[in-house]
């Protein structure tokens, strides 16, 4: 008796929530990593129920780990990372405890992204134990994603492509969109492209009783800072934006058919503001001034001054597009690349996506689902550049902490246990679904 139900694979099946807490207890805080530690982990996890796997090591530390189970000629790939960001001071709770208390699972990497690691690994686990698919599951959990994925999908994508390679992938990055009293579910179709640069102002130092305003480079700079503030840049609607402005506006009782020429009037319209400085955002190019430094004492002109912009640039633009757009405010200015990743997209007009949707509507209703863009970046644009669309999913019941998504890279992180429990469920289904046939 006990060994069928040991076969069935029921009373064997890992929690989530256990699988999480553990994970949040195995430090990876990238920098420096230390990924490894996870990867056996998962390893050692999935070892237990025979799923064929690999850890993959580029540099000591800094593993990924991937998985597959089942055979056949479609596959979909599950992605994840297993690198933490940093924790700052103030937690109520130690941020490496994993603790399971009151229905949530409290830690670093709670959301961001342990918890995706462990609703795909238990899917994983469950699926090998109860289904026979016709098609491969791949799981994919790497290393770096919180500074840029170089070592981690970069190594993956582009060393070993056809390990990871697959009809379509799922993976972080959906928004929690509100609007009003209401929340709604996003599928994450792309994200926008972060173009960091230092910029540099040179003057002539000389005494500061006698100042030669045409020489002080902290001068210079504060007239380039302030018309990069000032910059209005070009509104440019992708169909996925323009289709999430228009659904935003229908929602709330607009009946405004939304362009590029119109755009913002529409958002200055919308009843409740939350989510106005994030669809502003996914409309045009944007530009933050975020560091300045300059000068050395109260009485020197300055002949050096440097600053760190923040650029964020959407799908259809690249390093070309914004230096003709600042070539006049950036005139006679020193520029350096400090990061630049391009922006990346995949359709929401094909099957992937509406199986994606579908699915969802099973677990949370019929609701609507809006196809967002990420304005942060993730390992979805290393799948996007091998050709594999991916589609980043939240799936997280709309009931809970509006604090919760707000501590993802802050304090108290933690998340709902009926979340990852509806989040592994829903990846159970997507498999089956797609691998059925
Ligand atoms: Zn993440």
């Amino acid at each position: 008796m006990l060994m069928t139900k040991n076969l069935s694979g029921k009373t064997n099946m890992p929690l989530v929530e256990s699988i999480l807490s553990e994970l949040i207890k195995i430090q990876s805080v990238n920098p420096p990593g230390g990924e490894t530690k996870v990867a056996k982990y998962l390893k050692k996890l999935f070892d237990r129920y025979q799923i064929h796997n690999e850890i993959i090591e580029p540099k000591p530390g800094r593993a990924s780990f991937i998985a597959d189970i089942g055979e056949g000629h479609k596959k979909l790939l599950y992605l994840s990372h297993t690198d933490v960001v940093p924790v700052t001071a103030g937690w109520d709770f130690p941020p490496f405890s994993g603790e399971i208390k009151d229905g949530f699972v409290h830690g670093r990497g709670a959301i961001d992204c342990k918890g995706l690691v462990a609703a795909e690994a238990c899917a994983v686990i469950r699926l090998s134990q109860t289904t026979k698919l016709k098609g491969k599951l791949i799981f994919a959990a790497t290393a770096d994603e919180e500074i840029g994925g170089y070592a981690g999908a970069g190594v993956l994508s582009e060393e070993y492509p056809e390990k990871i390679r697959a009809d379509f992938a799922v993976n972080e990055g959906a928004e929690v969109l509100t609007l009003g009293s209401t929340t709604y579910h996003s599928i994450s179709v792309g994200e926008k492209g972060p173009a960091w640069m230092k910029l540099t102002s040179k003057g002539i130092s000389s005494h500061g009783s006698v100042p030669m305003t045409e020489n002080n480079a902290v001068v210079k700079m504060a007239e380039v800072v302030t018309n990069l503030a000032k910059y209005q840049p070009r509104v440019v609607l992708t169909p996925e934006t323009r289709n999430l402005v228009q659904i935003f506006a229908h929602l709330d009782g607009l009946t405004d058919e939304v362009n590029e020429n119109n755009v913002d009037a529409v958002l200055s319209k919308l009843s409740d503001k939350t989510p106005v400085s994030y669809l502003k955002a996914l409309t045009r190019m944007t530009i933050s001034p975020d560091v300045i430094r300059g000068g050395v004492k109260t009485n020197i002109v300055p002949d050096n001054c440097e600053a760190e912009i923040d650029v964020r640039i959407l799908p259809g633009q690249n390093w070309q597009y914004i230096m003709h757009e600042l070539k006049e405010i950036l005139n006679g200015i020193g520029v350096e690349t400090i990061q630049y990743n391009p922006s990346s997209l995949s359709s929401s007009d094909n099957d992937y996506y509406r199986l994606i949707e579908s699915t969802l509507k099973e677990f949370v209703g019929d609701v609507p689902i809006l196809p967002s863009i990420c304005t942060g970046a993730t390992d979805s644009r290393y799948m996007r550049d091998i050709g594999v669309p991916s589609y980043g999913i939240g799936v997280m019941t709309l009931n809970t902490d509006p604090v919760m998504s707000g501590s993802v890279h802050g304090k108290n992180e933690k998340i709902d246990i009926a979340s990852l429990r509806l989040k592994t469920d829903f990846l159970v289904k997507l498999a089956q679904k797609y691998l059925s046939d």
